[in-house]
């Protein structure tokens, strides 16, 4: 027997028992006659005491222990002299009557203390030992909280829990997918799912009902930062459901995990179509912890010689409250940040409130007092507020000052990290034109279900038809994203048909799903959920990373295990495979 108790549960209740603990030496200090050594185990610390007097032989040996050295000890609880409030164990201390080296460890490559001077790289390479520290331990136990109370919700609502393959055929998701070689099938690939999309549907017309499954899911995307080729979904799928539905059900899992995982009851949601959220915040997933809305200024600015406005799509405006004293230094700050290439605006024109009633412009030369007061009543501006314009193609400026917003909002400590705002985001388009290609794509996926009353624009205006698809956005992080979808063969083939396949490509790629679809396909949607990423933003932290146990890099790669690697010329013989 290792250990009677775990290092984080004695208290003064066990005063004077004989109890044995095993774990990890977190540190040992010696003061003169007295050794101390700080055990540790994933449930907390405890602090052993050895005294030179009482037992010189023992002492020597704990003075002997390394950092890291894995132990397990026999001895008595004892109250502490020096009690310590900041640990559950810290008012008592164990007397050890007898040590056994379990397993010695070399000098760790980086320090397992909360603040490590280990670099990312080296903590990557020695990723079991990063676990050790609390901040990554603590991360993985909040995921694991993440994913019982999902569990239970989805149980306790009926949901029934489904694996289903990893060795697929591609699902257009919009991304490459990954794939594996066919041994017996020299020549053929699988492919990794991407989601189990296809499936889910198929579950649903098999008559499952109600489907979930934290799963994984390969995308093989260029890399950015803080996206991981491989990540887990809270993938769910329903019959016999509206989007009313639809949002009802999730709604109540977001708050379960809210209030299961972080304690939080007082949670309420918003929704708002797309178009608004690109007319008043430039994005499909606007953070609205703060207002900051869009002004769209078009009406008042034109016609009075500035050709940066008159010639502009879009002039919009954003009241950045209380910064009307900022300094030209703030101010050509401001500027400069919308003129980066990633923000890709080409100037800011803006307008202080003084306190005095007047106000003071960068164009001033084009506008008089009484319209900058017009342009302030517009954007509800007071005394002390300064108002910030963008003009240009709608596009481009939406998104230059939907940037703007959120580098105001950082630097005016509006994104409250204790503060939560789900918003539901609907009415997506369907499709989205693709310049390169020149033809549409599906903004969702080919499954997602037009807007009932949207279904005749189909062929006339493809571009305007709305999708029955919603997000779940929180504070900005785009958490989630399903629809309801499309259950009909002959709706399904003229979508395909839209989206440039020939009847002839839609059937090889999935006719599997469209013949389904013939043999009583239940009216159906669904929603998948970014796990880790929900994780992250419950841990108050912007790094999926951190909540994954075995992460790849920025570069894809995994520096533990070496991965990906090269495979012998055998194997390479074995699968068929040659390479350039
Ligand atoms: N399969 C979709 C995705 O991965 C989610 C859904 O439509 O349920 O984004």
């Amino acid at each position: 027997m290792y250990r009677t108790h775990t290092c984080g549960e004695l208290s003064p209740d066990q005063i004077k028992q004989e109890i044995k603990l095993s774990g990890w030496v977190q540190k040992s200090r010696d003061l003169g006659g007295m050794t101390f050594i700080d055990l540790r185990d994933r449930f907390g610390i405890t602090q052993l005491v050895f005294n030179m007097e009482v037992n010189a032989v023992l002492c020597e040996d704990a003075r002997k222990l390394n950092r890291e050295d894995v132990i397990s000890i026999e001895g008595e609880v004892a109250e502490r002299s020096n009690k310590n409030p900041r640990i559950p164990t810290g008012e008592i201390e164990i007397i050890v009557k007898s040590i056994q080296l379990l397993s010695k460890s070399k000098l760790p490559p980086f320090t397992i203390e909360d603040q490590t001077d280990g670099g990312d790289d080296l903590r990557m390479k020695y990723r079991y030992l990063d676990i050790r520290r609390n901040p990554v331990k603590n991360n993985l136990l909040l995921r694991h909280k993440m994913s019982a109370a999902s569990r239970e919700y989805l149980n306790s609502q009926g949901f029934v829990e489904i694996e289903t393959p990893c060795l697929i055929k591609s699902t257009p998701e919009g991304a490459r997918d990954f794939v594996v070689p066919s041994r017996m099938h020299p020549g053929e690939f699988y492919a990794l799912p991407q989601s189990p999309q296809t499936f889910k549907q198929l579950l649903m017309i098999a008559g499952m009902d109600k489907y979930y499954q934290l799963v994984r899911c390969f995308r093989d995307e260029d890399l950015r930062a803080d996206r991981q080729p491989e990540f887990t979904q809270i993938d769910c799928e329903m019959s016999f459901v509206t989007m009313e539905d639809i949002l009802r059900t999730f709604e109540g899992l977001t708050s379960h995990l809210f209030s299961q995982v972080l304690g939080k009851t007082d949670i309420s949601f918003e929704r708002i179509s797309y178009a608004d959220a690109m007319k008043y915040y430039g994005t499909d997933k606007p953070d609205t912890r703060f207002d900051m809305r869009f002004v769209d200024l078009n009406q008042i600015v034109k016609d009075k010689g500035f050709k940066v406005f008159d010639q502009a799509e879009l002039v919009v405006g954003i009241n950045a409250k209380g910064c009307g004293a900022y300094s030209r230094k703030e101010l050509d700050q401001l500027t400069d940040f919308v003129r980066r290439p990633q923000v890709g605006a080409s100037g800011l024109v803006h307008v202080k409130c003084n306190e005095d009633g007047s106000y003071k412009s960068s164009v001033d030369k084009f506008y008089d007092q009484k319209e900058l007061k017009l342009w302030a009543e517009t954007l509800d501006a007071d005394a002390g507020d300064l108002l910030l314009i963008l003009a240009g193609e709608t596009g481009k400026i939406r998104f230059a000052l939907s940037e703007l917003r959120l580098e105001l909002a950082d630097r005016l400590g509006l994104k409250d990290k204790s503060v939560y705002k789900p918003l539901w985001v609907t009415q997506f388009p369907l499709l989205e034109w693709d310049e390169n290609s020149m033809r549409f794509h599906a903004k969702h996926h080919p499954f997602t279900s037009p807007m009932e009353e949207d279904i005749p624009l189909l062929k006339s205006d493809p571009s305007k038809v709305r999708a029955n698809a919603y997000d779940l956005v929180i504070n900005g992080v785009e958490i989630g994203g399903g629809s309801i979808r499309i259950h009909n063969k002959e709706l399904q083939k003229q979508l395909f048909k839209v989206l440039g396949f020939t009847d002839d490509e839609a059937q090889k790629q999935f006719g599997f799903l469209m013949n389904a679809f013939e043999y009583g396909a239940p009216p159906h949607g669904g929603i998948a959920f970014g796990f880790d990423r929900w994780c992250a933003l419950f841990g108050g932290s912007d790094s999926i990373r951190d909540f994954i146990a075995f992460p790849k890099n920025n570069a894809g790669k995994d520096v533990m295990i070496e991965s990906p690697s090269v495979i012998a010329k055998e194997q390479l013989d074995e699968l068929g495979l040659v390479l350039k």
